[in-house]
């Protein structure tokens, strides 16, 4: 199981910035509308998308946006556009999507003013332009009768809640959400069988996904063959958090995990 082998969305959807602020002291949630909103398929868990942003320096061409993502098309986009006004390129997951609304919610860490994408969250103006590549999912739902350990930090709060809205109702497992401060901690409408365990740093100096890591680290799966385990968040958390679960003899292809973003 991985991203790769997950189901794949794909296509191009272009929408406009409806309204944007602060929901919890480090997220901002930008939510986005128009036609095409009502047009991209709702496919929930934690969908994701490419999300081709306005730049913060100057004019940005938002021509030649490949429709699918591969390492061919990316080339020849790059050869096509100027790097002055290419648009900014980063991940992102959907928070909620209201087709019959023609929104989509987008939930960025506001991790400071270095970057783009987060800066640009923060400071997202009603009518600003956005373009969306559909990704899909990277969570596969397994059997019936798995334990579902779900481990991540704030890059992957929106994944982990999405995940936990749209699960069957009689799902079994364990959530651990790192959070940088306690205000940051959103209600989750898991599953009763699925207990969501918020871990918040509350302090600058300890790094982001280390007390995810040290709780998922304590964690033995009571029975490895029915550990349906993912991971996403700062790179150490997913490559670290994987490395543990393999340890305790759970099986590579029963753990989807991704570094969402790497710390200097
Ligand atoms: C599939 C997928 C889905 C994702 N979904 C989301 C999502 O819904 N919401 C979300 O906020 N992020 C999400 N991310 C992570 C996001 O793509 C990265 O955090 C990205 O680097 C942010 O871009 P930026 O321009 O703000 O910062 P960058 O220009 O990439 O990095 C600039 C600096 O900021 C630091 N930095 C980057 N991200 C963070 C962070 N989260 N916390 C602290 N420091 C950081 C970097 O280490 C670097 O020093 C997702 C990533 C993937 C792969």
């Amino acid at each position: 199981m991985g991203f790769d082998e997950a189901r794949k969305g794909r296509g191009l959807y272009t929408a406009e910035v409806v309204r944007a602020g602060r929901i919890t002291p480090n997220m901002v949630r930008v939510t986005v509308g128009g036609p095409d909103m009502g047009r991209l398929p709702r496919q929930g868990f934690d969908h994701w998308f490419r999300l081709f942003l306005p730049r913060l320096d100057g004019p940005t061409d938002f021509s030649h946006i490949p429709d699918h993502f591969g390492a061919g098309s990316y080339m020849k986009y790059m050869a096509q556009t100027k790097s002055e006004t290419r648009p900014v390129l980063r991940n992102y997951t959907v928070r909620n999507h209201r087709p019959e609304a023609g929104e989509l919610d987008i939930d960025f860490v506001a991790h400071g003013d270095i970057g783009e994408a987060g800066p640009w969250a923060q400071q997202a103006q009603p009518g600003e332009k956005i373009v969306i590549l559909d990704q899909g999912c990277g969570f596969d739902l397994a059997g019936d009768g798995d334990f579902y350990l779900l481990v991540g930090d704030e890059s992957a709060l929106p994944a982990i809640l999405g995940i936990l809205r749209d699960m069957p109702r009689n799902a079994e497992g364990l959530a651990i959400i790192e959070v940088p401060e306690s205000a940051d901690v959103q209600d989750a409408e898991g599953p009763k069988g699925v207990e969501v365990r918020w871990i918040a740093r509350n302090d600058h100096a300890t790094a982001a996904g280390a007390l995810a890591l040290k709780e998922l680290s304590g964690f033995t799966p009571p029975d490895p063959e029915i550990l349906t385990a993912y991971i996403a968040g700062e790179r150490t958390l997913a490559t670290e958090g994987r490395r543990h679960l393999v340890r305790e003899g759970v099986g590579k292809h029963r753990i989807t995990f991704s570094g969402y973003w790497r710390a200097d």
